[in-house]
């Protein structure tokens, strides 16, 4: 790495996120571990962060809030500095099915896994235009790709993140920025962990390399995509999936 890049990480404090901010600690980076109720996981990945030599903080702020992440980033900038690699983590699943699903499950989900994206990449962009380098890394999913029977509004959010993502490229692209996304496939974490367990073997019998992936996996992938050797990938949305959507 050429520079102590800073990076911050929304959700960091737990699952596919703390793994993240790990693994860039693991690297050399400073880490802003962002967080909007879990304190304790996220103040616990800082220290984590600290103990490997490296600059870490924690940040409170819902990212389905404009305002929040406004303040987020001012904080993360006084604290570290500004911010040169954005991984947009966050999110949660309101899953139903569409004759079923209310306003609220669609609108908050939109929220807090799509218009965060907007909210974040645009307060890390202009500090990233000046400096005429970064690094915006959206984490989508495969069911953004290939549908899932109740999760219209999941989908609809992380396919939008990807066709947001494709825009941003083509708009900050030549300035030293790229823009990807992760699509992770099914990675053992709180957020699958209450899938009945016949889904699970459904989902397993169809991923070619013969496990569920990690947060570690994924995580590793947006390490690459964080550091210089990625320089001239962009636009891409690359699964993380065991070859399940292949
Ligand atoms: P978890 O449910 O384990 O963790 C979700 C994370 O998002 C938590 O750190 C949580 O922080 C944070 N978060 C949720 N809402 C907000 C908010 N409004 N503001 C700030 N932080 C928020 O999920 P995973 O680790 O499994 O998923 C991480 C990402 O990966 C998500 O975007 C998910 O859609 C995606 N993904 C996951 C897959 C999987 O199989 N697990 C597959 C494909 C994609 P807090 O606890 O502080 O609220």
């Amino acid at each position: 790495m050429q520079k102590e890049r800073i990076a911050l990480v929304t959700g960091g404090g737990r699952g596919i996120g703390k793994a993240i901010a790990l693994e860039l600690g693991r690297r050399g980076y400073s880490v802003a571990v962002n967080y909007s109720r879990s304190e304790k996981a996220a103040e616990e990945v800082v220290s984590q962060i600290q103990a490997m030599g490296c600059r870490s903080i924690a940040l409170k702020a819902d990212v389905s809030s404009a305002a929040d992440v406004k303040d987020m980033f001012a904080e993360a900038a006084s604290k570290l500095g500004p911010v040169e690699i954005l991984v947009c983590n966050a999110g949660i699943t309101r899953d139903n099915l569409l004759m079923r699903m209310k306003n609220e499950e669609w609108s908050d989900v939109i929220s807090a896994d799509l218009s965060s994206l907007f909210y974040c990449a645009k307060e890390a962009l202009r500090p990233m235009l000046k400096a005429r380098w970064g690094r915006i890394i959206a984490i989508s999913s495969v069911t953004g790709i290939v549908g899932n029977p109740g999760q219209c509004n999941y989908s609809a959010a992380k396919a939008g993140m990807t066709g947001f993502i494709k825009s941003l490229a083509r708009e900050v692209g030549s300035r030293g920025i790229t823009a990807n996304a992760v699509a992770p496939g099914y990675i053992e974490t709180d957020m699958t962990s209450e899938l009945p367990a016949e889904i699970k073997d459904a989902m397993l019998k169809n991923i070619p390399s013969g496990r569920i992936g990690t947060p570690s996996d994924v995580a590793k992938t947006v390490a690459f995509l964080a550091s210089d050797d990625s320089e001239y990938i962009q636009g891409q949305v690359i699964a993380v999936d065991g070859g399940m959507t292949m």
